[in-house]
């Protein structure tokens, strides 16, 4: 229906014209005003933000629509539960300093902004207290001096907040320092704002990405099929085009991707645009998010038969992460060598 408004309108002002009034995102999708009073309860630890061009892609008058459901406060986020953590990563303990997260060894998180495009509600940085932890350009020397000092580092990971609500300007500053470092091979993207606005995959950040002598990877987080339009499809293949590898991470949402049908759409719709699936974590423990939880005998069902169905190369490793360990922790056939 209006889609096409914005596939005209340039990404800065989109990114600035929010829906951020649970009350308005309603209203836009014709659904009643019984989900408003906990959706506004749930604001308080945790804003509503979301983009006009994603809430496009919902269906009106559905008001259990799998992308409205990761973006919609809703009461059940209120609810404690033991194992629902504010930081279920212990991630505070690996920050070596501002910005710099470093847990694996060929490679590290490098944090430039705390500021999303979107809240995904079950987003398990929603309590990371990011405001004390940004790098500012006269930060560089210590990130730099901090990646020399680590030589099995050669891989920078940007990541968020989502690097791409950064202007272009500032996001080639970063991207020049980085490919100063001889170490450095790579550097990989990880971002939601080309689902959510897909017109950040402008020209010029596209030539930022194909002239940087590192070798570029985008991992973007796509959760389900009806994300990805023809238009998001159509700018992330530009991507690809200029041999930019593009992979998709998932995480595994009770109501929103929990059966394997919706899973196998969405490879073979990320596959249409030249993405491949990377990984489907299974979700962090964090507070608020425990109505979004499925049990681990539910999730092996599915991703067998996921499994079953998909080309090998169409199978997201199914992963958690786990605090302290070397890596990301496979989930699934890991003892039957
Ligand atoms: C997830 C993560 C990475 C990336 O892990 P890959 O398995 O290489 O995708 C790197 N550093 C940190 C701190 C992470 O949490
Ligand atoms: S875009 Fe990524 S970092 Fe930001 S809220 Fe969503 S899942 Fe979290």
């Amino acid at each position: 229906m209006i889609n096409y408004l914005y596939q005209e309108q340039n990404w800065q002002s989109q990114l600035s014209d929010l829906i951020t009034d649970p009350a308005e995102l309603l209203n836009t999708l014709q659904l009643s005003n019984t989900l408003l009073q906990g959706a506004h309860l749930a604001t308080a630890s945790f804003k509503l933000r979301v983009p006009r061009a994603f809430v496009a892609k919902m269906q009106i008058g559905n008001p259990h629509d799998p992308l409205l459901l990761q973006v919609l406060p809703h009461h059940l986020e209120l609810e404690e539960h033991p194992e629902f953590v504010t930081d279920p990563l212990a991630e505070e303990q690996a920050n070596q300093q501002p910005g710099v997260l470093h847990k694996y060894k060929s490679r590290f998180l490098l944090t430039l902004t705390g500021a999303c495009a979107v809240h995904c509600r079950y987003c398990f940085r929603r309590h990371f207290p990011y405001q004390e932890n940004l790098p500012k350009q006269q930060d560089w020397p210590n990130i730099k001096q901090y990646i020399e000092s680590q030589p099995d580092i050669n891989e920078v990971i940007l990541s968020g907040g989502d690097p791409l609500t950064l202007s272009n300007r500032k996001l080639a500053e970063w991207i020049d320092h980085l490919s100063s470092i001889p170490q450095l091979k790579f550097l990989r993207i990880h971002s939601r704002v080309p689902i959510v606005i897909p017109n950040r995959v402008d020209e010029v950040l596209i030539s930022i990405l194909k002239n940087s002598r590192l070798r570029i990877i985008v991992v973007v987080h796509s959760n389900h099929a009806a994300e990805l339009d023809d238009f998001t499809c159509s700018k992330l293949s530009q991507l690809v085009d200029q041999k930019i590898i593009v992979l998709n991470q998932a995480v595994l949402l009770k109501g929103v991707n929990d059966s394997a049908k919706t899973l196998i759409d969405l490879s073979y719709r990320l596959f249409d645009a030249g993405v491949m699936p990377y990984y489907l974590h299974v979700l962090d423990k964090v507070k608020g998010a425990q109505h979004f939880d499925l049990d681990s005998s539910h999730i092996e069902h599915i991703y067998e038969d996921v499994l079953a169905n998909l080309p090998g190369y169409l199978v997201p490793k199914l992963v958690r992460e786990i605090a302290g360990e070397n890596n990301k922790t496979p989930l699934f056939g890991t003892t039957n060598y």
